[in-house]
């Protein structure tokens, strides 16, 4: 998909903070995260949402969220972790490549429908070697 965000990064187009990746997915850190250690775990193929998606590839979407959801726990001990997956503009989703959010909670704060925030790129550096360094 010559125009989509996420195949473009996935291509080295764009830049982006991969805290891993295999053969078939790529975990990085949100752009606009809802909160610290926000990542967000992509196919290497285009697949608009779930259901375009192979049984097989989307059978490795969970074991790869519990492998890196345990280092975002481990890097920031979060009260609780949300993933959340949207299919559709009315579910919210809002880039039309597959995506798992892996989502810190902190302090018993809700997050919902987050407000993005704007770190800089010292901030997320800091979370890339924090979780990266987790999944170690
Ligand atoms: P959706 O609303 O489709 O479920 O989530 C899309 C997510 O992608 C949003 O949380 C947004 O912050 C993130 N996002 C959008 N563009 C980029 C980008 O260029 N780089 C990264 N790392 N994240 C992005
Ligand atoms: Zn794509």
């Amino acid at each position: 998909m010559d125009n989509c965000i996420f195949c473009r990064i996935i291509r080295g187009e764009i830049p982006s903070k991969t805290v891993f990746e295999n053969e078939h997915f790529k975990a990085m850190l949100d752009i606009g995260p809802a909160s610290r250690g926000h990542v967000l775990i992509m196919p290497k193929e285009h697949y608009s949402n779930l259901f375009e998606m192979p049984e097989a590839l989307a059978a490795e979407v969970l074991p790869l969220a519990q492998k890196i959801a345990a280092g975002v726990q481990k890097a920031f001990q979060p009260a609780g972790i949300k993933l959340v997956q949207n299919n559709g503009a009315m579910a919210g989703q809002s880039v039309m490549h597959f995506h798992l959010h892996i989502i810190p909670c902190y302090d018993g704060t809700e997050v919902g429908q987050w407000n993005p925030g704007s770190p800089s790129g010292e901030e997320l550096d800091e979370v890339l070697a924090a979780i990266k360094e987790a999944l170690a």
